[in-house]
Formats: structure tokens, sequence, C-alpha cells
């Protein structure tokens, strides 16, 4: 039996969206830039994609910049702000500890080019408070960025507040919303958000496609440059399937949320309630405030890769953390964040659970893990 338990990493397409974009790529080949009717029929079915999309997010159809995924809107986001801000002598970001790679190494690479970065702490619950980034905040801040729901732990944070505060403060708010768009109810009409990213592959979308909301009048520059598509915000043949798909996958996945994740989060309850038994075991993160699906470990005295080959072997698909990490024997940079040991963070152990989990594979992992665990310590 397979048990797909790494929905954090990347999701399986559903079907609509597989159908949509399938559909999409044998017949819609025009180019959407061409004024024939082939390129009129994609420039046609790019539109549609986009309202569809920007109604379910609560937005604009022309706040919305198509993108490769969230690595480049992540890294469209904060070089826009950074370039905007030095304009005016802000060179001072806000952002935290633990957010994904796309963010923290577009940060090192603005400090490289002069720019101050304060990376805020991460309470041991993974929660931030309000008032924390807030109190950071300083008269040449240009830009804070907090991600919405942590892609290891998946704590999530206090947008709405942040927002607001940021808003107050007249400073540009950025979430990378990557985790939490699809999986957690969002309109952006409600929010002081100014800038958001996500990514359709963690929604049960195509890989390679995602988007950069940007609130009307907040400004924005090019990370492409070159044609004028995506109204000079973003360059390039626009990949139709892809957000054909995308926008498939949005509207399958905020389909009877609720009742999904309800469903999901007693899965993950279950599991979390199984793997606390074993000894030594400490679950990271929030026990309440995270997505639905999210589960995560440290055991005492293992090394977590070597958890993930046993449970690979046995067919269960998990992971350690972050994929971006795997291969490499450093700790999890999250879980660090949080204040856990060395030895905690490497023993770590990541199941990311969706709709298509049952309770019989819950009972299965929770077996195969303790298992695990108790090998590698008799072994190690
Ligand atoms: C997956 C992920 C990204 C990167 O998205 P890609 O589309 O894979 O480039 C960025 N941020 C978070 C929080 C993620 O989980």
């Amino acid at each position: 039996m397979k048990i797909y338990a790494d929905n954090a990493a990347t999701t399986k397409m559903s079907r609509p969206a597989l159908e949509a974009m399938t559909a999409c790529l044998a017949e819609v080949y025009g180019n959407p830039s061409s004024l024939h009717s082939a390129g009129q029929e994609a420039y046609q079915a790019l539109t549609d994609a986009r309202e569809k999309i920007a109604a379910l997010l609560g937005c604009q159809a022309n706040e919305i910049i198509f993108t490769s995924g969230g690595t480049e809107a992540d890294n469209q986001a904060l070089r826009s702000a950074a370039t905007l801000g030095a304009r005016s002598g802000k060179k001072h970001i806000v952002s935290t500890a633990f957010e994904h790679h796309a963010i923290l190494h577009t940060l090192d690479r603005l400090k490289t080019e002069g720019f101050e970065i304060t990376l805020l702490e991460v309470p041991p619950n993974g929660i931030l408070s309000p008032e924390q980034v807030m109190d950071a905040v300083r008269s040449d801040t240009c830009l804070v960025t907090v991600m919405y729901a942590n892609n290891e732990i998946g704590t999530i944070q206090p947008v709405s507040e942040i927002g607001a505060g940021c808003r107050s403060k007249g400073v540009l708010f950025h979430t990378d919303a990557v985790q939490a768009v699809g999986h957690l109810s969002l309109n952006l009409r409600e929010e002081d958000v100014d800038m958001l990213s996500l990514s359709a592959h963690k929604f049960h979308g195509p890989k390679g496609v995602g988007l950069l909301y940007c609130r009307r009048g907040t400004p924005l520059s090019s990370l492409i440059h070159g044609g004028a598509q995506e109204k000079g915000r973003r360059a390039g043949t626009e990949n139709v399937p892809g957000i054909v798909g995308m926008a498939a996958a949005l509207e399958d996945s905020l389909k009877d949320l609720p009742l999904k994740q309800q469903r999901i989060s007693s899965l993950r309850d279950t599991l979390i309630r199984n793997l606390a038994k074993i000894p030594g075991a400490y679950l990271n993160g929030d026990a309440e405030m995270r997505l639905s699906g999210n589960v995560n470990f440290s055991f005492e005295g293992i090394d977590g890769e070597a958890l993930l080959m046993i449970l690979d072997e046995k067919g269960i698909a998990a992971s350690s953390g972050s994929a971006c990490t795997a291969g490499s024997m450093e700790p999890s940079h999250v879980l660090l964040a949080l204040g856990r040991s060395f030895e905690l963070a490497k023993g770590s152990l990541r199941l990311t659970l969706d709709e298509e989990n049952t309770g019989e594979e819950v009972e299965t992992i929770s077996k195969e893990v303790s298992a695990g665990v108790t090998l590698l310590r008799k072994i190690g």
C-alpha cells in the first residue's frame, strides 16, 4: 500500500484541474498576444481563469500577476518593495526567522545590496504576536513580510492584525500564503494585505505556476523584462494551460472547504495523539493554530532522514522538514528558530495529510513511525 503524506511538499493534481488543463493543452494553443482568432481564444481562456481566481480570492482581476510559482512571486514582491523603498531612502525590511527560503535567500541577497533586515525570533509555539512585528517597524521600514502559514510546522500567523498594523503605519505588507491558499478560507477584500504569493501545486494544481496579488494602487516593479504581458509587470508568454489548471484547482479546493478541514483535522488530531505516545516525542508548533493537515514531531535520539528511509520502504511518503533542504545534513532552520536543540531538529518528521488520506492510513503511519523510531534507537 502506498501512502502519500507529504502534501506540504506538493500535491497530486485534482481531477477538475487535470481535465481543464489537458483540454487547454490539446486545443487552446494560440498565443494570447496574437490578434487572430486562435490567439483570442487563448486570451479568453486566460481572462476567464483570471476572473475566476479573482472572484475566489476576493480581489480584482487586474490585481493578479501570473508567475512561474511561489518562489518567483516572493522574489518579485520583495525586490519590488526594496526598489521602491530605496528611492525614498527606506532600506529596512522586517521578516521572520522561519520564512521559506524563497523569502530568506532573497533577503540575504538584498542585505548584500545595502538593505538592513530584521528577522524576528519565533516563539516556541510557532506563532508571532502582532505587537512583536509592529515593534520592529521603523520610520525607514519599506516592507514587512510574514508568511501566512508555515510550511514545516503549519502554524497560522495573525495576518489580519499584522496587516492592519502595517496599514496604520503606512508600511507595505506582503505575505507568503503558499501553504494557506486552498486550505484556509481567505478573502482579500477583508484583509489589509498589499501583496500575497501563492502557488498552484500546493493546492492540487500544476507545478510551475502561481501568482502575485498586488493591491490596486500599490506600485510594482517587474522582475522579468521583455514583452508587455501582465500589463508590463511580468514579461513572457503566459502559461495558459497552467493558469487554467490553477483556476480549476483553486475552485475545487475551496469547494466544501469547512467540511474538508473538519475531516482532515480530525485525522491530524488522531495522528498527533498516536505519535505523542512514543517516548521522547515532541510536537513542533501549536497544537491548534495549525493547518488542518500538518503534523510535525521531533523524536529524541534518532535521525529524521533515516526514519524517512524506513517509512519509504513501507510505502509511506513523508518529509523531515522542508523538501528544499532534503539531502543536505543541515537541520531545519524552522525548528531551530522555535528554539529546538540541534539534536531534536535533526530528529524531526513532517506528515502532511489531505482529503485523500484515510483513518486506516493514519493507523498504519502511527504503527510504522513508532516501529521505525524504536528500531533506530536500538541500532543507534
Ligand atoms: C512551496 C513553497 C514556496 C515555493 O513555491 P514554488 O511554487 O514551489 O516555487 C514558497 N513558500 C512556501 C511557504 C512554500 O511552501
